[in-house]
């Protein structure tokens, strides 16, 4: 009989479990019946009642039976509580059996889990227990579920007891809780904040946003990893040839050495099964398993060959042309961590120790979204006075760059109800808004006038150059980055402060960008007291920097290849000084 246990402690949620399954599962055409596991004696019919008189007069059983229903009561009268296979058998045959309680037998479970019922996990020291259904995230060496994910739940139960095939992607986890309203707050009396720091605050507050899966390995590239990668097995998993020759045990001294050949040989994949006696040889192919008797082979191109026997100069080192079992990688050994953003090469490691499937975060979902009356689509017909929205195509694909979803919000006017209106939309769609536009404190602003509103707005009025006031606030949970309008400050704000906050976000952790110190090709006098960027690119070695450094030359990001840092201090720069270049590649573009 196929079964399925729910456990967990009082109030975590068991029955509420129990009921949602089955419901879930017989509406996928399953038959299921339950088991019910009662601490106390528990009582189906009342005193007086006539199937209560026939068991309090003595009956061992009582079969009570109507049109509608049919209960079967059998007294224990103090005999042992029977186990649960003895209550199975009175079952009829069913497609599953879903048992509630019963936490010590055997069968697989699920744990119910609510973090306010003040318990601990039952998981953790418990093997029967398969996955673990919660309304926290959990970081676990098991499935997690969203408690109230029923379909996944059915989905999983049903795959472990072999009533469907394994789906190829299954959402495993829950999304771990919002962000909290305050935390992007800045410590009061702050007025411009240098750029590490406010780097810094963003690195030390944001969290991933996102919930998990597992995904086959073939589909896992790009993927950001929820979970360390333990080696199942050790790379190579057994001691074999790294060349075409002949194995033999023991290394051979100086001068000529003749082996007697065996019969047979052993090939990747095909091990020969014999013994290898001492003072014998035999044909070894790349990647073969060393057979017993053998640690190490001499190249063929180094022997001369007879039918019989081959013939070689040493010396030859004991376990020469051979790779020792694990030498790679030992089963056991945390191979890839947590956060990796999975590479083709991390593909090749991952099958070689043994996985088909990895537990991965779902992708960040990142919307953006342009705000201005002046803003129409890029290629429509444009009147006086207003202008294409440039942002939105630069931002969209700069996201898709980095790995992310792009989603595309479209474009608001300055309208505190129409932005409104986007955003709680988009907070029910995505995990991270990107806007642009409306971020200062003037009349049209309302991006920051309605994250002030709802209570979550922090100005971070940032020393840097491009890039006029930051607006970073939560609405409805979703983190929202209200970026400057100008193209050319929303592209540095995007590439300098949301693309790490967007990869911790995501799961990936902090990125800091690669840099190299470059001789300028240019000359500048830049005063102290902020941060600059300007559009530059290598040429002959050289850093070159963009004409202009006004911030709605949008022709000057394009010419560009990268970014210069000029750091806080002030600096005379002539041509030749080193400066630190970033190119556009190490911001993942
Ligand atoms: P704002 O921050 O809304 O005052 O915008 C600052 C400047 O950036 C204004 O000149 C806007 O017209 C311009 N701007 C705002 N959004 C965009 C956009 N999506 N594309 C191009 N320019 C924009
Ligand atoms: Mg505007």
């Amino acid at each position: 009989m196929r079964m399925f246990g729910v456990t967990g402690w009082k109030n975590a949620g068991k029955t509420g479990l129990m009921e949602r399954l089955v419901s879930e599962i017989t509406a996928r055409g399953f038959s299921v019946s339950t088991v019910k596991h009662a601490h106390h004696a528990f009582d189906v019919d009342h005193e007086g009642r006539d199937s209560y008189r026939h068991r309090a007069a003595g009956a061992h059983e009582v079969m009570l039976a109507s049109g509608a229903r049919i209960a079967q009561m059998t007294e224990l009268r103090g005999d042992a509580e029977p186990p649960l296979e003895v209550l199975l058998v009175r079952l009829k045959p069913v497609d599953l059996v879903l048992i509630e309680g019963y936490k010590r037998e055997a069968h697989p479970k699920i744990e119910a889990f609510r973090e306010v019922a003040g318990h601990d996990l039952i998981a953790p020291k418990d093997a029967t227990i398969k996955a673990v259904a919660s309304d926290i995230a959990l970081d676990l060496d098991r499935p997690v579920f969203d408690l109230d994910d029923t379909a996944a739940i059915a989905d999983f139960v049903l795959q472990s007891v072999g009533l469907i095939e394994d789906t190829p992607q299954r959402t495993t986890a829950l999304k771990p809780p919002p962000l909290k309203n305050d935390c992007f707050a800045l410590p009061p009396g702050v007025n411009w904040t240098p750029v590490d720091e406010a780097l810094e605050a963003l690195r030390d507050r944001l969290k991933p946003v996102v919930g998990q899966e597992v995904v086959p390995l073939m589909q896992a590239a790009g993927r950001v990893l929820a979970a360390d990668v333990v080696a199942k097995r050790s790379n190579p998993p057994l001691p074999n040839t790294a060349v075409d020759g002949y194995g033999f045990a023991g290394g051979v001294p100086d001068g000529e050495a003749v082996f007697p050949l065996i019969e047979g040989r052993a090939a990747a994949g095909v091990p020969f099964q014999g013994i290898v006696s001492a003072g014998h040889a035999i044909r070894v192919l790349t990647g073969a398993a060393l057979p017993e008797g053998v640690d190490t082979v001499v190249l063929e191109e180094d022997c001369a060959i007879s039918d019989t026997q081959i013939a070689f100069n040493g010396p030859v080192k004991q376990g020469a042309n051979t790779r020792k079992a694990g030498e790679d990688v030992t089963a056991g050994d945390v191979a890839l961590p947590q956060g990796r953003v999975l590479t083709p090469a991390d593909l090749a490691l991952a099958a070689a120790i043994g996985f088909g499937e990895l537990p991965v975060y779902l992708p960040l979902r990142v919307g953006v979204l342009s705000t201005g009356d002046e803003l129409v689509e890029p290629g429509q017909e444009a009147k006086p006075g207003q202008i294409y929205d440039a942002n939105r195509p630069m931002l969209l694909a700069a996201i898709a760059r980095f790995g992310y979803e792009a989603v595309d919000l479209g474009r608001v006017a300055d309208s505190r109800e129409a932005l409104k209106a986007q955003l709680n939309e988009a907070a029910a769609q995505v995990d991270v808004i990107l806007t642009s536009g409306g971020a200062s404190a003037g009349d049209e602003d309302h991006v920051s006038a309605l994250l002030r509103e709802s209570g979550a707005l922090a100005e971070w009025r940032i020393a840097l150059k491009p890039g006029r006031p930051l607006a970073l606030g939560i609405w409805d949970g979703v983190p929202v980055f209200g970026l400057p309008g100008n193209p050319v400050a929303a592209f540095v704000c995007t590439l300098i402060f949301a693309r790490p906050s967007l990869s911790v976000l995501a799961g990936s952790g902090w990125r800091v960008p690669d840099h190299y110190d470059l001789p300028a090709a240019f000359s500048k006098r830049k005063k102290p007291g902020r941060r600059e960027y300007l559009r530059a690119r290598m040429r002959n070695g050289h850093a070159e920097v963009f004409k202009s450094e006004g911030s709605g030359r949008v022709s000057g990001l394009s010419w560009a290849e990268g970014l210069v840092e000029l750091g806080d201090e002030g600096r005379d720069i002539k041509e030749g000084d080193l400066v630190r270049y970033y190119p556009y590649g190490s911001f993942g573009l």
